[in-house]
């Protein structure tokens, strides 16, 4: 029997309200979450992708209520994350840690590096100076550094190490779950794969779980296990990485694809080229969100909410890869189908990336 999932995220929305006028009176809201779920078992990591504006920071922070849901429900290891209040909340929150994109903006420049590690313990009233300052050495250690950069300041180091500063502040309180949230977004691409090699590595030692929030979908593919994208508020696909990477279904998720760059010519794509802009959060399109911009769309896409279509661990939300589906028995007779129908469309030129 599969064991209950570390964190169980179900119709999660996160609405934010719109003011005018001197009365700063609600007008409207923008529904950067707009009924969200997923799970993520003990040890995986889920890979959450899509373009910016699309609503997947908001997300990571919703579960961690950096930001107040409006609808929803969040379990961590059983218990509700919405209705914890107070010390229960603190305690849930030393187990779910985050760790931001930008390592120049996410530490204090005036604290050392000490200072900024012993922060967490101390709001947490966790051990005595000593307990806490091993705590702290051993952090740092794990993710590269020496007891020598304690009592420097962020601005003596690199990008990279700035970011592994910010993961042990993360691991000093020995949590169970991280947000990373566009981790080595901000870094250079020769220190990204330092980075998510250290975040590998720190997933089998400490059997962490991640929710890794990224637009880059070939760092997502070496380090996910699940991969759901999002677009305008709302998962369109969902699936494991290996199938995602390998039969994507939803014309939004083979755009996001054909953008990848590759020399690997058997993974070559033609480059589908979206029209338009993505629509406003707070007026989303009627129908299916994308149809807008959606080289495939039809009649029914403009008017009715595409349902979740697929089997239980590939979940697709588009009415033509329903359609195409049933046709065709498989996610991968389906997915060629689907592909050349947007080669034919007109909106694919072959580009393939680099190298050609
Ligand atoms: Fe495109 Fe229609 Fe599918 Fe939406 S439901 S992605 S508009 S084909």
């Amino acid at each position: 029997m599969n064991s209950p999932p570390l964190l169980d995220v179900a119709g999660l929305e996160t609405h934010f309200p719109v003011r005018r006028g001197l009365l700063r009176r609600q007008v409207g809201s923008v529904r950067a979450v707009d009924g969200v779920s997923f799970s993520i078992a003990k040890g995986r990591t889920l890979g959450l992708v899509g373009e910016s504006g699309c609503g997947k920071t908001t997300v990571g922070r919703s579960v961690l209520r950096l930001v107040e849901p409006t609808a929803g429900t969040v379990r961590f290891a059983g218990t509700d994350v919405r209705a914890t209040h107070g010390a229960a909340l603190r305690a849930l929150r030393r187990r779910m840690q985050i760790v931001f994109q930008d390592p120049y903006g996410s530490l204090n420049p005036r604290m050392t590096i000490r200072a900024i590690l012993e922060e967490g313990l101390v709001i947490h009233r966790l051990g005595t100076a000593d307990e806490r300052l091993v705590r702290v050495r051993a952090a740092l250690e794990r993710t590269g550094l020496t007891a020598s950069a304690l009592e420097r300041y962020p601005h003596e180091f690199s990008g990279g190490q700035r970011q592994r500063i910010a993961i042990a502040r993360a691991l000093v309180l020995e949590p169970d779950f991280l947000v990373l949230d566009e981790p080595v977004s901000a870094l250079d691409v020769s220190i990204q794969a330092q980075v998510v090699n250290l975040l590998v590595e720190l997933r089998e030692q400490l059997d962490l779980t991640y929710l890794f929030i990224s637009h880059d979908l070939s760092v997502v593919e070496y380090l996910a296990d699940e991969v759901a994208v999002m677009y305008l508020g709302r998962i369109v696909e969902r699936a494991p990485a290996d199938a995602l990477y390998r039969a994507a279904l939803h014309p939004y998720t083979l755009s996001l694809f054909s953008a990848v760059p590759t020399i690997d010519p058997a993974r070559r794509r033609r480059r589908i080229v979206l029209s338009g802009d993505v629509p406003s959060p707070a007026r989303p399109p009627s129908g299916c969100r994308f149809h807008p911009r959606c080289p495939l769309a039809e009649s029914v896409c403009r008017e009715a909410d595409p349902p979740a279509a697929g089997d239980a661990v590939h979940v697709v939300h588009c009415h033509v890869a329903a359609r195409e589906l049933d046709r065709a028995g498989d996610a991968g007779a389906a997915a060629a189908r689907i592909t050349d129908m947007l080669a034919r469309s007109g909106s694919a030129t072959l580009s393939g990336g680099v190298g050609t």
